[in-house]
C-alpha cells in the first residue's frame, strides 16, 4: 500500500495530526490510558522534526452539541505526563482563536483541541468544517485507523486538503493487515468465531475468496452445522441464515478450505463451571446447547496453524466469558502465540471481544499484530475501502 509515512514529512512545520483518545473515562478520569500512549510515537517523530502538533480527536457521541462530559480536556494532563512535556488544551478544534494559539506553540509544542463532535460537521464531513481544520496546519497526519472506516471532516476531508501522512500507529496498522491479507505469505488461514453469521456475512465472503484454510467455530458454526442437517438442540443459531450459510460453502469449494467443527463441548446451561460434556456431532441432545469446540476440533486446527504462515483471526471460539467453555479458544491462542513468537507463523487477530478472549488467555502481547480498531478493523476484514486510508493514498 502506498501512503506517505510520517518520516517524509518536511521540518518546522504545523502538523494536524488525527487521534484516537476515545479512551474509558470514569467521573473526568481515564481508566486506561492505551489509546494515549498509542499515540506517542507519532508525536515524539514529529517533535524530533521541530514541529508544532495540533491533535485532532473525537470523544464519545455527543452528536453535533458542546455537552461537557464529553470534553477531550481531561486528557490533556495524563498525556503531557506520558508525553515528559506540556500539552495546551484548546476549547475548540477551530477558528481564528484557536489558530493563534498553535501558531503561538514553541517548535515541539502539543495543542490538544477540542471534541471534533461537538461541530455537527464532523460527522456529516461537512466541507466548510474541513476547510477550518486544514487552515490550522500545513501537512495532515492520520493516526486514527480506528475512526479510518468513517469518511468524517478529520479523518477524511481535511486529508484532501493538506499533504497527509500515516501516522506510525496507522503505519503499523495497515503494514500489518497488508501482511495477513493484502499480500500474505501463503498458505492463509483464517479463524472466524463469534456469536452470529449475520454480523459476519461480508466477512465470510470476503475471506472465502483470500483465505487458503477457513475455521469456523463459536455460535455462528452452529447455523453452518444445522445447515448441513445437524441436529444442534438448544445451540444459538439462526436458522433463517441456512441457505446463505450453504450458499457460502457452495462458494468456497475448490477455492477455500473450509473447517467446521467435527466435535462440540455442550451444556444445558451456560453457567461458570456448568456440568458439560464433550461429543460428537450425531450426540447432541434436544436440551443441550453447544458452547465451546471440542479436542478433535481444537486438534486439526492446530494442525492447520502448524502448516501455515499466516493466521488471521477474529471472533473467540466458544463462549469464553463463561469457564470451562473458553478451553477451545485459549489453547488455540497459545498455540497461535508460541508459533508466532518462535517465528513460524504471521498472526495477526482483532474484534472487541476477540481482543478480550487473547488477553484471558494471556497471549494478546504475543501475536505478530492485534488489532484494537474495532469497527474500522471488521470493515476492512470485509474487504472495504476504508475511507479514512483511502484519503492517505498517493
Ligand atoms: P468480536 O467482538 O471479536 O468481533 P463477536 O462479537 O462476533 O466477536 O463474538 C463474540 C461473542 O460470541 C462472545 O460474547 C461469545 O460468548 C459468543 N459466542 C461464541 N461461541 C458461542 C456459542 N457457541 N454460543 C453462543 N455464543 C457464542
Ligand atoms: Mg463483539
Amino acid at each position: 500500500m502506498s501512503f506517505r509515512r510520517v518520516e517524509e514529512a518536511p521540518d518546522n512545520v504545523t502538523a494536524l495530526v488525527r487521534v484516537d483518545f476515545n479512551a474509558p473515562m470514569q467521573d473526568g478520569k481515564i481508566t486506561d490510558d492505551t489509546r494515549l500512549r498509542a499515540a506517542l510515537p507519532t508525536i515524539e517523530a514529529l517533535q524530533a522534526k521541530h514541529c508544532k502538533i495540533a491533535l485532532l480527536a473525537h470523544f464519545d457521541r455527543p452528536k453535533g452539541k458542546r455537552v461537557a462530559e464529553m470534553s477531550l480536556k481531561p486528557i490533556a494532563e495524563p498525556l503531557s505526563r506520558l508525553l515528559g512535556s506540556p500539552v495546551a488544551f484548546a476549547d475548540d478544534c477551530v477558528g481564528e482563536v484557536v489558530k493563534a494559539g498553535i501558531d503561538a506553540l514553541a517548535a515541539k509544542g502539543v495543542m490538544l483541541l477540542e471534541n471534533t463532535r461537538f461541530h455537527a460537521g464532523e460527522e456529516k464531513n461537512d466541507a466548510e468544517l474541513a476547510k477550518q481544520m486544514a487552515a490550522l496546519g500545513q501537512i495532515y497526519v492520520n493516526d486514527a485507523f480506528s475512526a479510518a472506516h468513517r469518511a468524517h471532516a478529520s479523518t477524511e476531508g481535511v486529508a484532501h486538503l493538506l499533504p497527509a501522512y500515516a501516522g506510525k500507529q496507522m503505519e503499523r496498522e495497515l503494514d500489518a493487515l497488508d501482511s495477513a491479507l493484502g499480500n500474505p505469505k501463503r498458505p492463509v488461514l483464517g479463524v472466524i468465531g463469534g456469536a452470529k453469521v449475520s454480523t459476519k456475512l461480508d466477512l465470510l465472503k470476503n475471506l472465502i475468496a483470500k483465505l487458503d484454510k477457513l475455521a469456523i467455530g463459536g455460535g455462528m458454526a452452529n447455523t453452518f452445522l444445522f445447515a448441513q442437517g445437524v441436529e444442534i438442540g438448544a445451540s444459538l443459531a439462526e436458522k433463517d441464515m441456512a441457505d446463505t450459510a450453504r450458499q457460502i460453502m457452495d462458494a468456497a469449494k475448490g477455492k477455500c478450505e473450509l473447517l467446521l467443527p467435527l466435535d462440540v463441548v455442550v451444556a444445558k446451561d451456560v453457567k461458570p463451571h456448568a456440568e458439560a460434556r464433550m461429543c460428537g456431532l450425531d450426540e447432541i441432545q434436544g436440551d443441550e446447547k453447544i458452547l465451546d469446540v471440542g479436542e478433535r476440533t481444537i486438534q486439526r486446527l492446530r494442525d492447520a496453524m502448524k502448516h501455515s504462515h499466516t493466521l488471521i483471526w477474529n471472533g473467540p471460539l466458544g463462549v469464553f466469558e463463561t469457564p470451562p467453555f473458553d478451553q477451545g479458544t485459549v489453547i488455540a491462542a497459545q498455540d497461535a502465540a508460541a508459533l508466532a513468537k518462535s517465528g513460524k507463523l504471521i498472526a495477526v487477530a482483532g474484534g472487541g471481544d476477540t481482543v478480550a478472549a487473547l488477553n484471558h488467555a494471556g497471549v494478546a502481547g504475543d501475536l505478530t499484530f492485534v488489532s484494537t480498531a474495532g469497527g474500522a478493523f471488521l470493515e476492512w476484514m470485509e474487504g472495504k475501502p476504508l475511507p479514512g486510508v483511502e484519503a492517505l493514498k498517493r
